[in-house]
């Protein structure tokens, strides 16, 4: 299944952040080298005042296009057309947006200033250039022994969202009377122990991207207070209120504290993962570990539900709103041109069978067309 990362972040929210339910479903993001961080929710791109024609999404950083030039005639027409059109852009975009002519794509860099990327294509598989990258395609890596399958493999382990006092904050938590609170950022911490020592005795070099209940990111909510009343002013909130009156306030996105608590854990803590993975871990693969919830129906009376299953997802079909933030299409092309595709697909064809084996759990049918 390929889904759109930020779109999966919002059904997230939407499935699990305001209700409760008892039965998890685990669900694993895969993710060689690249971790995207999600911008949906603050809709509102925010003009820097000296550059207000750059279109960049919330606490994203401008692209570096020049870095794509390392990806010069890496790539043929055919392969870069079916990749476009078949997995990452599969809602369409923006005719300006990307172009694909016989020798070259033109892929727009800044729509204001009308500035333009050219990548060349090879003109066949001989003449292609190496594709750069800091991961490893499975293909290269040196012959492993039998009883260690996974030898000299790096696995950055990422346990979804936080614990301890975090984890109310994320709606990440719910609690049946007085039974100890369930928190999935507890959960996934948990899993990820677990499977750790599993995963070196078959010769794999683990890291935690997150090992204890604290987030990564330095700043806090009220780091964010100003961006959130900005974002909130810019949405058309003229005067935001300061604070959610409660759980239930059905204008509580509406206030600064929501808005600056959803800059700290979403945004700022996964963009800063996405920089540790990046820049200090360099794993040839990424393993996002998430438990997804069914409705629990009233959040007062929570029921418990027989509802479970299993999902997957891949890197894709990027909506055309995410195609339009500048950084956003930078980060899909670059994605696009390191080949994450392929080797993706295989581990999740890999991983999904063997869990389908092991759980019996049936696979997740999204009610949406956002995933593909
Ligand atoms: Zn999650």
């Amino acid at each position: 299944m390929t889904k759109s990362k930020s779109r999966m972040t919002k059904a997230m929210t939407n499935d699990e952040a305001r209700s409760v339910t008892f039965r998890y479903s685990g669900f694993v993001i895969l993710s060689s080298f690249v971790i995207r961080a999600s911008s949906f929710l603050l809709l509102a791109v925010f003009p820097r005042a000296v550059q207000a024609a750059d279109n960049i999404s919330v606490l994203g950083s401008k692209p570096k296009w020049s870095v794509l030039e390392r990806y010069q005639k890496t790539i043929r027409r055919d392969e870069f057309a079916h990749l476009i059109n078949d997995i990452y852009c599969t809602h369409g975009l923006a005719p300006d947006l990307l172009e694909i002519n016989g020798k070259t794509a033109r892929i727009l860099m800044n729509r204001a200033a009308q500035k333009f990327f050219t990548l060349r294509f090879a003109e066949s598989g001989a003449s292609c250039n190496p594709v750069p990258r800091l991961w490893r395609p499975a293909k290269s890596l040196p012959p492993a022994k039998p009883e260690k399958p996974l030898s000299g493999l790096r696995i950055a382990l990422d346990p979804g969202h936080l614990d301890g006092k975090w984890a109310k904050m994320e709606e990440r938590w719910f609690q049946v009377g007085s039974s100890p609170p369930v928190k999935e950022g507890d959960l996934t911490l948990k899993v990820a122990r677990i499977i750790a020592p599993q995963l070196r005795r078959l010769g794999a070099k683990i890291s935690f991207v997150r090992n204890s209940n604290e987030p990564i990111a330095p700043k806090r909510p009220d780091d964010f207070k100003e961006l959130a009343r900005k974002i909130l002013i810019k949405n058309g909130v003229p005067q935001p209120r300061s604070d959610v009156l409660d759980p239930n306030d059905p204008a509580k996105e509406q206030t600064i504290r929501w808005q600056s608590e959803i800059l700290f854990y979403r945004y700022s803590e996964i963009r800063r993962r996405a920089v540790l993975v990046n820049t200090k871990l360099h794993p040839d693969l990424v393993i996002c570990l998430h438990f997804n919830a069914e409705p629990w129906g009233d959040p007062n009376n929570p029921t418990l539900v027989d509802a479970n299953h299993l999902h997957l997802l891949v890197n894709g079909s990027y909506l055309q709103d995410e195609l339009e933030l500048d950084d956003e299409r930078f980060e899909m092309v670059r994605r696009l041109l390191s080949r994450a595709y392929e080797e993706e697909l295989l581990l999740a064809d890999a991983i999904a069978t063997a869990m389908a084996r092991e759980t019996k759990l049936p696979p997740y049918q999204y009610p949406t067309t956002n995933s593909t």
